[in-house]
Parts: C-alpha cells; sequence; structure tokens
C-alpha cells in the first residue's frame, strides 16, 4: 500500500504549456518564451565551460552571476540569490515563510503555479479577483497570510500596479509582498527601490523571458540578506550547474544584445497591439512580452482553434475569467504579420 501526504494526494499538478515536438513547424507564441536566440557570448561561454571542468562541482553560491547582478542592479550580492529557474525560488520562499496549515495569497488571475507549491507545502491559498480598475479587491488591512505573491506585470493580462499601490499592498501584509519581475524587463518600471526601502519586500527574476535561456533554468531573487540567508539554507547546494551559470554570467554583460531584443520585442507588441484593435480586438496595454486579447465576440476558443489551423500556437486558458480571450506571445516582426493575416482569415 502506498501512503502519500493527503495534500499530495488530492492536488491536480501543474500543467505547463504545450511544447510540441514538431515545434519548429509552428510559429509558437504559447509560452512567453523570446523571439529571439541568446546572446553569441552566452553560447560561447557554454561551450568554454562545457569540457573537463564538469568534472567538478559548480560553485555552491553561484558567486559570479550574483556578483554581476549586484553591479548591474545596485545591490550587494548579499542581497541576491540564483535559482534554478525562478520557479524553484519562489518554491523556496513558500517554505522559508507558510508551514503547514499557513496562509498564502495571490491575484486570479496570475500565475497559479503558486498555488500548487502551497499545496505541496501544505498551506493553504487564498486568492484576490481584480476590479475594472486591475485592482486586487478585497486584501484585509492587515493580511495575516505569510507571504503575498504579486506578479508584475500580470501574467496573463500584462497590465502593471502602480509602484505606489505595491507599496500600500506591502504595508498590508503582516508577511512578505514577493513581487514577481518574470517579465518586467518589458516594462517601463520594476519594484528595486521598494526591496531596499521595504523590509518586506522580495523582487525575483528570470532569465527565461527578456534574456532568451528557457532553456538553461535561472532565475534570482534579491531581497534584504536575512531573507537571501534564509533562503539558502534551505535551496540545493549546487542549484546551479557550471553551465547555467555562466550562461547567467554571460548573458548579464552583453547588456548591449539584450536591450536590442528587448527593444525589437516592445516595438513588436506596439505594432501588434494597434493591429488587434483595427480587428476590434479588445486589447489591454501590455508591459510584458504577450498582450490579452479579446476578439469581438468574445469566444477565445473559436480564435484558438483557427489559430491552431494555421499553425500558429497561442495559450487559451479554459478559466471563465480568461476563457474569452487569448494571450499571445510577443515573436518576430514577421511572425507578428502573419498572424495578423491568419486572424484576418479568421474573421472578428
Ligand atoms: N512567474 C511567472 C509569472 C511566469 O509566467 C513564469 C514562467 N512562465 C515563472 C514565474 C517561472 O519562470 P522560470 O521558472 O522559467 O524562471
Amino acid at each position: 500500500m502506498i501512503t502519500l501526504r493527503p495534500n499530495i494526494a488530492e492536488m491536480a499538478g501543474y500543467v505547463p504549456g504545450y511544447q510540441p515536438e514538431d515545434v519548429e513547424t509552428y510559429i509558437k507564441l504559447n509560452t512567453n518564451e523570446n523571439a529571439y536566440p541568446p546572446s553569441p557570448r552566452v553560447i560561447e561561454a557554454i561551450v568554454r565551460e562545457a569540457g573537463d571542468g564538469l568534472r567538478r562541482y559548480p560553485d555552491a553560491s553561484s558567486r559570479l552571476a550574483r556578483e554581476e547582478a549586484g553591479k548591474l542592479y545596485g545591490f550587494d550580492p548579499s542581497w541576491i540569490i540564483m535559482a534554478n529557474g525562478s520557479d524553484e525560488v519562489l518554491n523556496n520562499l513558500i517554505r522559508a515563510f507558510a508551514g503547514e496549515g499557513e496562509e498564502i495569497g495571490y491575484v486570479h488571475p496570475s500565475y497559479s503555479y503558486y498555488g500548487t507549491l502551497a499545496h505541496v507545502q501544505g498551506a493553504r491559498v487564498r486568492t484576490f479577483g481584480l476590479n475594472e480598475q486591475f485592482e486586487p479587491v478585497g486584501i484585509p488591512a492587515d493580511y495575516p497570510g505569510r507571504i503575498f505573491f504579486l506578479t508584475n506585470p500580470n501574467a496573463p493580462l500584462g497590465f502593471t500596479y502602480s509602484q505606489r499601490y505595491i507599496a500600500e499592498l506591502a504595508g498590508k501584509l503582516s508577511g512578505m509582498l514577493v513581487i514577481d519581475e518574470t517579465y518586467a524587463d518589458f516594462a517601463e518600471e520594476n519594484s528595486l527601490d521598494l526591496v531596499r526601502s521595504l523590509e518586506n519586500v522580495v523582487v525575483t527574476r528570470t532569465f527565461s523571458k527578456s534574456y532568451s535561456l528557457a532553456g538553461m533554468r535561472v532565475g534570482m531573487a534579491i531581497a534584504r540578506p536575512e531573507v537571501i540567508a534564509a533562503l539558502n539554507k534551505i535551496r540545493d547546494h549546487y542549484n546551479l550547474d557550471r553551465l547555467a551559470q555562466a550562461a547567467a554570467v554571460a548573458a548579464l554583460r552583453d547588456q548591449e544584445y539584450f536591450l536590442s531584443c528587448v527593444g525589437k520585442i516592445r516595438a513588436a507588441r506596439a505594432w501588434f497591439s494597434a493591429e488587434l484593435e483595427k480587428l476590434r480586438y479588445q486589447v489591454i496595454p501590455s508591459s510584458g512580452n504577450y498582450v490579452f486579447a479579446t476578439p469581438p465576440d468574445r469566444d477565445g476558443a473559436r480564435v484558438y482553434q483557427g489559430l491552431y489551423d494555421r499553425r500558429i500556437l497561442v495559450r487559451h486558458f479554459t478559466d471563465p475569467v480568461l476563457s474569452h480571450g487569448l494571450r499571445i506571445t510577443i515573436g518576430t516582426m514577421e511572425e507578428m504579420e502573419r498572424t495578423v493575416q491568419a486572424l484576418r482569415e479568421i474573421g472578428p
């Protein structure tokens, strides 16, 4: 007889976005990957690292990557922890702060994986909906949850919260505010200043989107040294392998390449959003590398199928608060032109 912990037996696992085997035959706009390859310097660094040195364990603290990130963002490396994808550090934040039976909160819709991670831990989950102004509704003054996760820019909707709103929210929480900045490099603002000024704020980042390294699994958190020290106790001691560390360092050093890719994606986002509006789609102004758009008949499934039939993959969520629309990753200009053409064929 196999006896699982009841919370594991009862939970549904997280289902990641679809990764088709014949991926090259699609325009793939369903998992917010970067439209451009990693920097050539990143590839060189990985190849350089892929030698005899692999016999040796990697640096357990990812020191060089933390130093490089610290220089870029203006933090002492003691404020930074590297992670095996930001998913790892989200998980470890829950393990650090939310014990069995304690509560974590987040906005619905945002990243439902916070809920999955909490269930593994045996923590309770409370979600808060959004009003018409995209403000979370009903967060009590003095919210007792151990962590509140705020995805900023919001995924899948793409809007951002103002820094003022975020600072106010941090003040309402008795626990930690984790600002998931997976998409912040595509936005105008970020909350790194709040990490400096407010004790209970943590920012998480990833290399999966803006640095084109989803396949490498590199993320990080920036927080006060006490928080980083706690996360260091919890993580796998060799959480980043040598290749991932080399890739992270090279990616951070090549800011010119990074900025040029982010710039192209922002330009394509503006063009694509305007084209969608011409097709009478409702488009939420986006600060991420994706847009959430609703066709005039509010039948997201129909348009998803029409695009799929033309080998264009986007994300349709069956969740009733999202099923009217689609989340479409911003690809290259050519991919977005072909998507607009397909949407014209599919019709409103
Ligand atoms: N947060 C959000 C909002 C995301 O969309 C994702 C990935 N899709 C992640 C975190 C995790 O990213 P990764 O583990 O690749 O760093």
